[in-house]
């Protein structure tokens, strides 16, 4: 039974904000979003991890799964490329903006209003004004996204981004093999290559200052892939926060997604702490009790604040120089698994077990990259 009195308010329609009201139930609902159709100018890859996909799917539809990845080539600056193939998928691509379509369905059937073209100018703990001067009353969740304006008048601290840049280009390579590249033109993040099937690819980047870099990087990319000047059929992007995440509640208003920077640092995924945390979010709107969300909440966050503190660092050495020693880890026992998507913390403690138990390991050489040495070439296989 829902209890009339009382209703969410919820800023920003990305998948954290919909998400959220897809799952409440006992509570209504008004999620406001600046543009006219929610996930639209897109700027995410959508790549997922396995559990991370199962709660999509399960909200949003199985359509949202739009391809599965099995194979991962990691070209590391000045060494030869190593590729790890699994049996089963280790990655997937969410389709966006798909998945806020579907989420936007789903919650307007449950009664919930999401309120296009609308923009939230202010918000206080027990309510929010848009725009147009209008007040609503309810509590008040931020999900505003990466520019998190409201959040830092909520005592937040504002994000610190990278910008990633993605272009769609014309692709024949194999639909179910990611490619991922470390080089000193990217120190602080890495480009990719994501095949989107029916002969398209997602080729991106991130960096601090991505106009400087730019046609370098697609340089590198096609010369390493042996694919020649690539057909750009679109381009887009948008900002990654690099901060710590903040809290999850803070001054009355509840936090979700990447208004709070939550986000797995290495990668900049935010699809997979939203997955996490949308459900003991609604709960906690549901039955008016915060600690139930900063509860389930906080063990995540001190999670990925962990993983901060490892990242800032291999960012101070240059994700390209940390790679090398990923990729002679892998070369000698590390074994990275399917649940390793999501969870990078399970990867470092797998390589400092391997390193404790065999140190030398350091002190072995790698083959360089020679021309011959092409992403298709089996021989590179490790
Ligand atoms: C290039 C790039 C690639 C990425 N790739 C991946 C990936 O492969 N996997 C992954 O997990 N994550 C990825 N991410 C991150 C992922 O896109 C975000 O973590 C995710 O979109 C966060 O969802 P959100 O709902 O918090 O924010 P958003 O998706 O940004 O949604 C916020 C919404 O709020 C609206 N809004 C903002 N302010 C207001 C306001 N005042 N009033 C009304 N509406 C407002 C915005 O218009 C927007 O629609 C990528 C990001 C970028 C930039």
């Amino acid at each position: 039974m829902r209890r009339s009195e009382e209703k969410a308010l919820i800023i920003g329609a990305g998948p954290a904000g919909l998400a959220t009201a897809s799952l409440l139930r006992r509570l209504d609902a008004i999620v406001f979003e600046e543009h006219r159709e929610p996930g639209v100018p897109p700027h995410c890859t959508g790549l997922v991890g396995h559990g991370t996909m199962l709660f999509y799917k399960e909200l949003a539809g199985p359509r949202v799964v739009e391809q599965r990845y099995n194979t991962i080539t990691y070209h590391v600056y000045g060494e030869k490329p190593l590729t790890l193939r699994w049996e089963k998928p280790v990655a997937y691509r969410l389709k966006r903006p798909l998945l806020e379509q579907r989420l936007r369905d789903r919650a307007e059937k449950l009664g919930h209003r999401v309120e296009t073209g609308t923009r939230i100018r202010r918000a206080w703990s027990r309510g929010v004004e848009d725009d147009g001067g209008r007040s609503y009353r309810g509590l008040v969740v931020d999900a505003e996204g990466a520019l998190n304006r409201i959040a830092v008048a909520h005592g937040q601290e504002r994000n610190r981004h990278i910008y990633g840049v993605q272009r769609i280009i014309g692709y024949d390579g194999e639909e179910n093999h990611i490619h991922v590249f470390f080089t000193p033109l990217t120190p602080r993040f890495f480009a990719w290559l994501v095949p989107l099937g029916g002969g398209e690819a997602l080729l991106g980047y991130a960096e601090e200052k991505p106009g400087l870099i730019d046609k370098a990087v697609v340089k590198h990319v096609s010369r390493e892939m042996g694919i020649g000047e690539p057909r750009v059929k679109a381009m887009y992007g948008g900002l990654i926060p690099v901060n710590p995440p903040g809290r999850p509640v803070s001054r009355g208003v509840y936090f979700i997604g990447d208004s709070a920077s939550m986000l797995k640092p290495f990668t900049g995924g935010g699809l997979y702490a939203i997955s996490r945390l949308a459900s003991p979010l609604a709960k906690a709107l549901e039955e008016a009790r915060p600690e139930i969300y900063i509860e389930a909440a906080e063990k995540l966050l001190a999670q990925l604040r962990r993983e901060h503190r490892a990242v800032n660092m291999i960012r101070l050495i240059g994700y390209h120089r940390a790679m090398k020693l990923f990729t002679r880890l892998a070369e000698n026992g590390l074994e990275v698994s399917a649940e390793d998507y999501d969870q990078h913390q399970r990867v470092a403690t797998k390589a400092l077990i391997l390193l404790l138990k065999k140190p030398w390991i350091l002190l072995l050489p790698r083959h360089r990259a020679g021309p011959a040495n092409t992403p298709q070439d089996p021989s590179r296989e490790t």
